[in-house]
Formats: C-alpha cells, sequence, structure tokens
C-alpha cells in the first residue's frame, strides 16, 4: 500500500464510480469523487487529486469542456472515460489534452495500468528525467545508444523506423494519434496522411513481430493511433 497519490473520479453513473473506486482504493489511491462537472471543477480547485478520470458524457457540463478548462491552469494527468464506437470523441479528448481514455465497459487491469502510466510519465515530466531504457519481452531500446535489439540480437531500422519507434517506447502503455505522431515525425507541415505511417508501420512490425498480423508490441487503436505495449 505504498500508493499515496489521490484520483478523482468525475462520473455520473453511480455503479461504474463505485467500481472505479473500489479497483484503485484497493491499491491503496486515495480516492476522491464528484458526480457532475460543476462539483468536479470545484473538487480539482479545492484538492488538486493528482490524476482525473474524467467520464465525458456528465449531466451539466460537457466533459470535454472540462478538458478544456483544466488544461488552462494545469497539466495533472487526465484520463477520459468514452463509450465505445466513439473514436472521434477519444481523438478530440486527445487532442484537447488528456493524457489517455478508457473505453466502457473497461477490466481493472486496464484500469491500473493506464494509471500507472499517465503517473509514470507525468513525474518523469515533471522531473524532467532521462527517458530510462526500453525493455519488454526480449525487445531492448536504448535510447542514448540508438541501439534496439531483439532477443539480444541488433534489429535494423531506418532512420524514419527508429524515430517512430523509439517515440512509441518513450510513450509506452499510452495511446499517440496518428496526428500527432506525423507532427513529431515528420514535421508540423507534413501532408497529414495516414498512409506513410501505416506504411513504416508495416515494416516496423515484419521487423519486430513474430506475427505482424498479431502484433504483441505495437497496437493499433483503431480509429485512434498506435499503443506501445508497456516497459518492464
Ligand atoms: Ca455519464
Amino acid at each position: 500500500m505504498a500508493n499515496k497519490e489521490s484520483i478523482l473520479i468525475i462520473e455520473d453513473e453511480k455503479n461504474i464510480g463505485n467500481y472505479i473506486e473500489t479497483v484503485i482504493a484497493a491499491q491503496g489511491y486515495k480516492v476522491l469523487r464528484a458526480y457532475n462537472g460543476v462539483s468536479g471543477m470545484t473538487m480539482i480547485n479545492s484538492y488538486c487529486p493528482d490524476l482525473i478520470l474524467l467520464d465525458l458524457g456528465l449531466p451539466d457540463i460537457d466533459g470535454m469542456e472540462i478538458l478544456k478548462q483544466v488544461r488552462e491552469f494545469s497539466d495533472v494527468p487526465m484520463i477520459v472515460l468514452s463509450a465505445r464506437t466513439k473514436e472521434e470523441e477519444k481523438v478530440k479528448a486527445l487532442d484537447e489534452g488528456a493524457d489517455d481514455y478508457l473505453t466502457k465497459p473497461f477490466g481493472a487491469d486496464e484500469l491500473l495500468a493506464r494509471i500507472r502510466t499517465a503517473l509514470r510519465h507525468y513525474a518523469r515530466h515533471t522531473n524532467m528525467l532521462p527517458d530510462p531504457a526500453y525493455s519488454r519481452d526480449g525487445l531492448v531500446i536504448d535510447f542514448e545508444k540508438r541501439l534496439v535489439t531483439l532477443q539480444g540480437e541488433p534489429v535494423h531500422l531506418t532512420q524514419i523506423q527508429y524515430k517512430l519507434v523509439s517515440l512509441l517506447a518513450k510513450n509506452a502503455g499510452k495511446v499517440l494519434t496518428y496526428d500527432s505522431i506525423l507532427k513529431e515525425i515528420w514535421g508540423p507541415y507534413a501532408d497529414m496522411d495516414n498512409q506513410i505511417l501505416r506504411v513504416n508501420m508495416a515494416n516496423i512490425r515484419r521487423k519486430l513481430e513474430v506475427n505482424p498480423a498479431e502484433p504483441h508490441y505495437i497496437f493499433t487503436e483503431i480509429g485512434v493511433g498506435y499503443r506501445m505495449i508497456e516497459s518492464i
């Protein structure tokens, strides 16, 4: 029970909120609850939670509006809770500054993994720590040496492929939208065409994955972007 971070749940559906509270309280996080947008905003201001779980469909204020308002004064990690099939909503929330999203219904492991990832990225970003090497199931990425090895064997990546893999690995566990990846790799004036990204990703998967059709390291979040499996 070493975790002492406080997490604010802004969710009007009591059963979902109760479920989340049970899961995260069992891990030692302090739990705060709000059932609508207005009290959510008040609690953010009064308690300065370490992380916010934000339902987008609230009875009074649109969750997207809360996201915008909070981002004007705070970098606190925010994970939005969104309904399945609402890809556009997820992309919009990420563009507005959400750190990640969870698609309802979600499991306890997924919820806790997203929370851990968001808190870790925030701590690293705030303390300006260098990214530690990425390592997961035989895939190792040494950012300092710009070296990628798979089961101990070096993987030869092009410049662009390396940039893509290291960007995803530095954000491992977190979804990155197609547009944010394109901007980061090809620059703000790049032609926003996902095709170039898909082609590069297919080539990367051929080099990293045992079965590129069923990736183990880099997942496609349909309609949103890519997510690399958490480093261990
Ligand atoms: Ca709701």
